[in-house]
């Protein structure tokens, strides 16, 4: 691979096979350096709530805020990069113009942090996308970054199109009403589990609650999640 993957410059140290079996993610061996120092992983100042950047007392004012609807546990997201002007260009490029592709940037770092995060008994459940969205896009991004783990579909959206989240002001997005649900064949081996449920960005957390919502009315124990932005 000589050329940067987003900028299409030339890129000087060239793809490796050493790399297959490196370490290393594939943002480092795809992308040119200035589009790479563009991304901002996301480490230890976060809040311990949803994984947004900044140093926190308790939690973040959103985490304070979904406290107060009276569910019983937040869902401790981690997100690996911050959602910046490289990461929006990211998504556009990958989710609006439909180049699946890009996927293959960022999905090995986001098994190895699954792997090493949630070692053991933990259901990976991707959020998924609306009837109108697969049919116009031809694949769920979700599904396209977490694709090196495996993904139990066990939610599915009821609505059949949506406002694009995107468009819509926050407040707006706030109350939007329940998407999901679970399918009855799945309802009784969810009993009990454990789940991360995973996602392209977390925004206001709206999308990742409704989620929360129906897996805890299918009975499942703990519901942690993790995305790629925040
Ligand atoms: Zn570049
Ligand atoms: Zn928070």
């Amino acid at each position: 691979m000589k050329c940067c993957l987003l900028c299409q410059r030339r890129k000087y140290e060239p793809f490796s096979f050493a790399w297959l079996f490196s370490l290393q993610s594939e943002s480092d061996a795809l992308l040119c350096q200035l589009c790479q120092s563009a991304f901002t992983p996301l480490k230890e100042k976060i809040c311990t709530g949803c994984g947004r950047e900044g140093t926190y007392v308790n939690y973040c004012t959103d985490c304070q805020r979904w406290l107060q609807t009276g569910i019983s546990e937040l869902l401790y997201n981690r997100a690996l990069y911050r959602y910046n002007d490289a990461m929006k260009k990211y998504f556009e490029q990958f989710k609006f113009a439909g180049d699946y592709y890009l996927r293959i940037l960022f999905k090995r770092e986001l098994a190895r942090f699954l792997r090493q995060r949630y070692r053991q008994g933990w259901l990976f459940v991707p959020i998924p996308v609306t009837a109108e969205t697969a049919t116009k896009r031809c694949f769920n991004q979700v599904e396209g970054l977490f694709e090196n783990v495996t993904l139990h579909k066990v939610i599915y959206s009821k609505i059949k199109s949506k406002k694009q989240q995107s468009l819509l002001k926050r407040r707006a997005r706030l109350q939007t009403p329940q998407p999901f649900a679970i399918t009855s064949q799945d309802q009784s081996r969810l009993s009990g589990a454990k789940v991360v449920l995973v996602d392209d960005i977390y925004t206001t957390g709206r999308t990742l609650y409704h989620a929360r919502a129906v897996l805890k009315a299918a009975g499942v124990a703990q519901i942690r999640a993790v995305t790629l932005a925040r």
